[in-house]
């Protein structure tokens, strides 16, 4: 489920916006005002922000604006009193994707944040296709191909070669490896992953010239293009 920050320094509001929103299965962090936003904003990966537009050391418009220039692209619903109705011009045009007044019903804050988020996975096809050269993986069709041709992986094939494809250029080690595709620690007497590994090379690579999984002795594998 979606991790939404909340910047919002009256315990009222946020305990009402908290209580309803991980009520609904959203987890919540919560900061009282920009200087600790910003904190969290560098430690954690949000899906929505959500900012009030008064804040007691920063403006939240002000804010949105600051947030914007390194991060163009999570959602922010900015939260603006009945009576500052300039807000919502500014803060659509500081970055904000949208804008609700206070006071608002809990369900009108709930549909504006599945509507943000809708939209926001509407607008991210590129997320969940991973590109390597020639090889492509849609991690949500499960469909892997190569040079256009596509590739029957068994679920643990595709598991593995989804890791290689998040972690181009960059060794492995089978100790890794194990603990991201099978979830279990590595038994170092057995030799299932360089059986796995072979399995996969056999599929992507079988017809092609050039290898894309190397063998980096005593470490692990590597995905690369060797050319
Ligand atoms: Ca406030």
């Amino acid at each position: 489920m979606a991790n939404i920050c909340l910047v919002e320094d009256e315990q009222k509001v946020s305990a009402f916006i908290c209580k309803g929103l991980e009520e609904h299965g959203y987890k919540l962090k919560v900061a009282k005002d920009g200087a600790a936003a910003k904190g969290l904003l560098q430690t954690a990966d949000f899906d929505l922000l959500i900012l009030d537009v008064m804040l007691p050391d920063i403006n939240g418009i002000e804010l949105c604006r600051q947030i914007r220039l390194n991060d163009t692209k999570t959602p922010i619903l900015m939260l603006t009193a009945l009576d500052q109705v300039q807000n919502k011009v500014s803060g659509l045009k500081a970055g904000a994707d949208d804008y609700l007044v206070k006071p608002f019903h809990f369900v009108e804050l709930l549909a504006r944040i599945e509507a943000l988020l809708r939209r926001q996975s509407v607008n991210a096809p590129e997320d969940h296709t991973l590109i390597f050269g020639d090889l492509k993986l849609d991690t949500w069709s499960s469909v892997a191909e190569r040079a256009g041709n596509q590739i029957t992986l068994t679920a643990k094939e595709f598991a593995l070669l989804e890791l290689f494809m998040r972690h181009p250029n960059k060794v492995l080690s089978r100790e890794y490896i194990a603990e991201q595709v099978w979830k279990i620690d590595f038994d170092t007497g057995t030799n299932f992953i360089d059986v796995y590994v072979n399995y996969l090379r056999n599929k992507i690579e079988k017809g092609f010239k050039n290898k894309l999984i190397h063998t980096v002795i005593g470490m692990g594998y590597i995905l690369k293009n060797d050319k």
